[in-house]
């Protein structure tokens, strides 16, 4: 159970309804005079203001022929009235009203329950709740219910050649950046991240990382180690726990090794490969969807994918779908996407950085030519 105040971007376990009708009851639309559509026969009309009501404060008199109450955006309709006219239509003269240009019956007036009836079914389990989803629940008091648990995500990395940001590098040292964009990745998708840091190359600590990680999280992503090198243990290792290998390789580029395995009490483990941009794109494309599954999302699951125009040639990879990163934007003639400038490589995590987009170029196709129509997929975090 969650509080309104800490729901935002928890996943709604239970279709809530509310115990009050929307609006709670007929009120003005408008600043202006509440009347009676039968009083706007005669030409021209003019009614005497018998009330004036805020907005807040109920109304103490009977509208009855020839009558009208001045009343404010808001404000509950007065009892015989049944139509609002505009401040902005009408003229006074001390307490008589004088109607210039004519309301239609029932104009400026929003009746009760127009927009919900109390006890109707009003967000259902298993989305993710957002501003307006907060303020529909506000409004209908719905101040504490049910959500799910996030999940927790274990992250680490491997490789002997890997460092922290504040370390100093030896020769042939690299800085490890995934487990920063892997926990950022993470806690975009409203998971609990875990660190378990940097793991060398060694099968006895890694296998011992990997129980671990399998033992405390829902999903383990740890990246490295899935190629087919001497030093890449991870598959071996999640058979040697008894996972059950789901698959072993993507045909993507950038993104080929990666590894998924199932273990019991549904967890996860996602051996990613240790390339930074592999790694992101691994994360956008398979991981992102399995997480909002199992958070307990049933809704806007998959990638999102628009068309759009090329603006430059687009190489595609084979026999494998290529990712290629980029920015999407609006123009007149609808979505275009410009590669991102230089090499696109997946070591290449300089030019991926301001990037929102990846165009993917399918299985079998040389290249998409500049001004063709290409899928492209919108990274969300
Ligand atoms: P691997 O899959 O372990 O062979 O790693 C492939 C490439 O990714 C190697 O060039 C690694 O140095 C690089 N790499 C692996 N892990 C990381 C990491 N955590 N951060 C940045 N680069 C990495
Ligand atoms: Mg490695």
């Amino acid at each position: 159970m969650v509080a309104l105040e800490n729901a935002q971007n928890r996943v709604l376990a239970e279709t809530v309804a509310g115990k009050l009708d929307i609006p709670h009851w007929d009120n003005s639309a408008m600043d202006g005079y509440a009347i009676r559509a039968t009083d706007l026969q005669d030409q021209p009309v003019e009614l005497e203001i018998i009330e004036t009501i805020p907005a807040g404060v109920v109304p103490q008199k009977t509208v009855g022929v020839g009558q009208a109450a001045r009343i404010f955006t808001g404000a509950m309709l007065p009892a015989g009235a049944d139509t609002v006219v505009m401040q902005e239509n009408t003229e006074t003269v001390g307490d008589r009203l004088k109607i210039l240009e004519n309301p239609a019956p029932q104009q400026f007036v929003r009746s009760q329950g127009d927009y919900y009836r109390a006890g109707e079914p009003l967000l259902q389990a298993g989305l993710v709740l957002k501003a307006a989803d907060l303020a529909v629940l506000a409004a209908c008091q719905c101040t504490e219910f049910a959500v799910y648990r996030r999940p927790k995500v274990a992250i680490f990395s491997t490789g002997d050649e890997l460092r922290s940001p504040d370390q100093t590098l030896q020769p042939g040292q690299i800085v490890d950046s995934n487990r920063y964009a892997l926990t950022a990745f993470a806690i975009a998708q409203n998971a609990i991240p875990q660190s378990l840091g940097i793991v060398p190359d060694d099968p006895v600590q890694l296998k011992h990382t990997m129980a671990q990680a399998i033992a405390q999280a829902d999903i383990v992503m740890s990246t490295g180690g899935v190629s087919v090198g001497e030093y890449d243990f991870v598959e071996k290792l999640l058979e040697e726990l008894g996972g059950e290998i789901l698959m072993r390789k993507v045909a993507i580029r950038p993104g080929k090794p990666l590894t998924v395995a199932k273990f019991p009490g549904n967890k996860l483990y996602f051996g990613i490969p240790g390339n930074p941009v592999s790694a992101l794109v691994s994360c956008w494309r398979f991981i992102q969807p399995a997480l909002k599954k199992l958070a307990g999302q049933t809704r806007n699951i998959d990638p999102h994918f628009v068309w759009a125009i090329a603006q430059q040639p687009i190489k595609g990879a084979g026999t494998r779908e290529a990712y290629l990163w980029g920015n999407l934007s609006m123009t007149d003639q609808g979505y275009q996407f410009i590669l991102a400038g230089g090499g696109h490589s997946s070591a290449n995590l300089i030019n991926l950085a301001q990037t929102n987009a990846l165009a993917v170029v399918p299985q079998g196709v040389q290249a998409i030519e500049a001004g063709d129509r290409l899928r492209v997929m919108t990274i969300t975090n």
